[in-house]
């Protein structure tokens, strides 16, 4: 199985693949792989994906991908993973059924990795998902340590790191004082057709 990060290293283009997840990365790489030609599912856990989106977004789109030639499916579990001798995949899901492909990408999160950087060890207070905790200024227990970005837990996106950056820079060098208001965050889903809520 791979992730989005080895989705831009394939040596070939699959027949078939399955997605799994329901964040709007999920989404996005069903549309991309869709869009190639090759037939592509997606299968999320939960009931309807795009959990932290507007409702009407996500139920239109669940209308939508479809009609491009996404299979979708949604309360669905996968429990195993087989690899085939002919190299195809055979995916066991939790009401029983088996589904084959070509190729699994699954994009059901990441988690900071912040464990093993000895972090906890200089005083620096980690969250239970290994995010790093730091007060409005970006500041973490340890005052000569500062963490911006996914790190921190709270939205993933690289605009809000940049302007993290900027404020950051702004505090330590220039002494004005500067955080990021997470309010009215702006965000496009570059799913077909695209939406463009509020994070
Ligand atoms: C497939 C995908 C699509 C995305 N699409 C969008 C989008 O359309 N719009 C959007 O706004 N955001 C998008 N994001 C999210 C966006 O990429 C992140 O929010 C953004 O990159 C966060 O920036 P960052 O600097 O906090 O972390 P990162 O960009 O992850 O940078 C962290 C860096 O630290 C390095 N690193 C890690 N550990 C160590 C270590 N121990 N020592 C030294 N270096 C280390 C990593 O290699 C990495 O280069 C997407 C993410 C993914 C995965």
């Amino acid at each position: 199985m791979i992730t989005s990060n080895e989705a831009f290293h394939l040596e070939h283009l699959p027949r078939r693949a399955m997605v799994v997840g329901g964040g709007y990365i999920a989404v996005e790489f069903a549309g991309i792989l869709n869009g190639l030609g090759v037939e592509t599912g997606l299968l999320y856990r939960g009931p309807l994906f795009l959990r932290h989106f507007d409702r009407d977004l996500r139920d239109t789109l669940a209308e939508e991908m479809p009609k491009k030639g996404v299979k979708l499916r949604f309360d669905t579990r996968v429990d195993a993973v087989e690899k085939r001798p002919d190299g195809s995949l055979a995916l066991q899901l939790g009401d029983g059924t088996r589904l084959e492909t070509d190729l699994v990408l699954y994009a059901t999160g990441r988690r900071p990795l912040t464990r093993d950087l000895g972090l906890e060890a200089c005083g620096v207070g980690l969250r239970e998902d290994g995010s790093i905790i730091v007060d409005e200024y970006y500041q973490s227990a340890v005052p000569s340590i500062h963490a911006i970005g996914d790190v921190i837990g709270g939205p993933e996106l690289t605009p809000l790191a940049t302007a993290q950056g900027m404020a950051l820079a702004s505090t330590l060098f220039l002494g004005e004082k500067r955080s990021v208001s997470l309010e009215n965050l702006p965000t496009a889903i570059f799913s077909q057709p695209a939406v463009a809520p509020w994070a």
